[in-house]
């Protein structure tokens, strides 16, 4: 049962990776994200029914718009098949939690694929998705009791202080945007952890850093968006969180 269920996670996964890919190219512009249905940047061609379906119109249409023949990013079958595999992976490592605490889960996983590539591409992590995490957040606490409020609130006020400090000593280092979304995180994960997500999340950093540094020659200076990191580290902490708790034993 387990195989046909991950399997169903990780065909929905696909499909939801799909629409994120709207997300991710519309709200940075403010644009809606239902209307006007997807169609091609450069000549406008409304994709028909099968040339929605994730991964493989794709490979049907060999990366090319189905008219105009203008090259289609590979980053959007990419997407698609990396909210799959989370998806699966959610499923598979969130053991303790309830359907519902799972669907949260989820919901929190999508959110963090779209603000990765939107701080990717922007320096920016909307607050219209911020709020969604913190949101998802509170009424995950109320609902699953996992964490519970008081962890919950605990860890929003506490890394989100501590980043604020940060933020106000450092601003060149550190935005407001960053401040905010780790609030978000420890709103869902709670405390301790949040301190844990961060943790993770600096790790990757200087180890994606580093990789940058040798394999591209960049400078330290170069500003490199945190908020990938954020959301790397906590899906780390979702993965692995049964073993840490039992770790630290908090
Ligand atoms: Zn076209």
């Amino acid at each position: 049962m387990t195989t046909v269920y991950a399997v169903i996670y990780g065909v929905f996964g696909l499909l939801i990776g799909s629409f994120l890919n709207v997300v991710i190219f519309r709200v940075p512009k403010g644009e809606s994200i239902v209307s006007p249905g997807s169609h091609c940047p450069e000549c406008g061609h409304y994709l028909r029914p099968w040339e929605l379906i994730p991964v493989l119109s794709y490979l049907f249409l060999r990366g090319r718009c189905g008219k105009c023949g203008t090259t289609i990013s590979w980053r959007y079958p990419a997407i698609e098949l990396l909210t799959g595999f989370l998806f699966v992976a959610t499923y598979l490592t969130r053991t303790n939690r309830t359907t519902p605490g799972l669907i949260f889960d989820l919901v929190f996983v999508a959110l963090l694929i779209a603000l990765t590539f939107i701080d990717m591409d922007t320096f920016r992590l909307p607050d219209v998705l911020v709020i969604l995490v913190a949101g998802i957040g509170l009424i995950n606490t109320f609902i699953t009791g996992d964490p519970v409020l008081w962890r919950s609130l605990i860890g929003a006020l506490g890394m989100g202080g501590i980043f604020f400090l940060v933020a106000y000593f450092y601003p060149e280092g550190m935005g407001m945007g960053d401040v905010k979304f780790v609030a978000a995180l420890g709103l869902y994960v709670g405390f301790p952890n949040i301190f844990v997500a961060v943790f993770l999340a600096s790790l990757l950093g200087i180890f994606i850093g580093g990789l940058r540094m040798v394999v591209y020659q960049k400078e330290l200076k170069d500003p490199i968006p945190f908020g990938p990191f954020l959301a790397g580290g906590s899906l780390l902490l979702l993965f692995f969180q049964e073993t840490i708790n039992h770790m630290i034993n908090f």
